[in-house]
């Protein structure tokens, strides 16, 4: 068995491997050659934490596995170590033995970043120029840099419930070169594409918040009862996700079907995009809206993109188990 240390992930694992992973992945789900196990997420009563595991099975790129692990709310400050953990265990689908252990955390970083680049190149128009935020926490800077790597920004623009937290993506955009401006929500139709990435339970972006042509990137959702835009929004927009169960019960959507603004059948997969087998934006005036649930398949594809790397470079630990 091969393990790959959280320690060794930032020196292995490059944006552009976890864009190539995730958007392998997000294909071959919408094509059926992969899918994803249900979700196990649970309050275990215990340092207030939640723990889970999401997993799944690539035939395509013969990816078995699982990814362990949640949030620990006391961490930073009991032991001055984050508070998301998680580990992924990768396992040789001929036999069933453990092929590899590798640490999680900046992997999911990396991977939710990813998902929401990949939905920029096949969602948003092409000259999209100006990028909207919404968050400024730790995820929000990994899908700024992610988005702008898209290569056709030329202007931040940012709002985030506790504005102080805003140098963060001022931050980015300067390591890009880009200029930064703080808004309010009214300013985001300046934006031809929007991340949302906050852990908010109320719609903070409103339909009239985007302007025609916009695409929408939904990251934050990721949980029963969380939510991140507007219902109405959805009804205006083409709808696209990475697994249309999730998006319909923890992601983005599950307030739109509930209160049926939306049907289930109004949600595409984004993978059949890339696969060419749903045409994706159609018109330069369309809303596009990607829902990025997080599923497994994208934890086990940067896994196993960072085994391959660490194998390459010498640093992958190997135990006879
Ligand atoms: P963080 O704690 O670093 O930042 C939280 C963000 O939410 C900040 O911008 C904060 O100002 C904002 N916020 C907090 N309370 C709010 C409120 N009541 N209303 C509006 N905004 C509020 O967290 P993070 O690591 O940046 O993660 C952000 C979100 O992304 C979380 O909800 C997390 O669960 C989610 N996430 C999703 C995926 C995925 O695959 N979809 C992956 C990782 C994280």
């Amino acid at each position: 068995m091969l393990i790959v240390p959280e320690r060794e992930i930032a020196d292995l694992m490059t944006r552009k491997a976890a864009f190539d992973a995730v958007e392998k992945v997000f294909a071959a789900m919408a094509s059926g050659e992969a899918y994803n196990f249900p979700v196990v997420r649970e309050a275990i009563g215990h340092e207030d934490a939640l723990y889970g595991f999401k997993g799944g099975f690539d035939r395509a790129g013969l990816t078995l596995g699982l990814k362990a692990g949640g949030y620990w709310p006391n961490n930073l400050d009991k032991r001055g170590i984050i508070n998301h953990q998680s580990t992924v265990f990768l396992f040789d689908p001929d036999t069933g033995k453990v092929k590899a252990m590798v640490g999680g955390n900046l992997l999911t970083a990396l991977r939710t970043a990813a998902a929401s680049s990949v939905s920029i190149k096949h969602l948003a128009r092409k000259d999209a120029k100006v990028i909207g935020m919404v968050g400024a926490g730790h995820q929000a800077k990994f899908q700024l840099r992610a988005a702008l790597e898209q290569g056709t920004f030329e202007k931040v623009i940012g709002w985030n419930f506790h504005p102080e937290m805003l140098p963060n993506l001022e931050e980015v955009a300067k390591e890009a070169g880009l200029p930064f401006e703080a808004v309010e929500l009214t300013g985001m139709t300046e934006a031809d594409v929007i991340i949302t990435i906050t852990s908010s339970f109320d719609a903070i972006l409103h339909a009239d918040h985007v302007a025609p042509g916009t695409h929408v990137a939904c990251m934050g959702t990721d949980t029963k009862g969380k939510q991140e835009v507007e219902a109405a929004l959805l009804a205006r927009a083409r709808v696209f996700t990475d697994e249309v169960a999730q998006s319909v019960s923890i992601g983005e959507a599950q307030h739109a079907i509930q209160d049926k603004t939306i049907k289930i059948e109004d949600v595409a997969q984004l993978g059949a995009v890339i696969n060419g087998t749903n045409p994706g934006r159609t018109s330069d005036d369309e809303i596009t809206l990607f829902d990025g649930t997080g599923v497994g398949l994208q934890d086990l594809a940067v896994a196993a993109a960072v085994v391959d790397l660490a194998v390459e470079k010498g640093v992958a630990i190997e135990v006879d188990f």
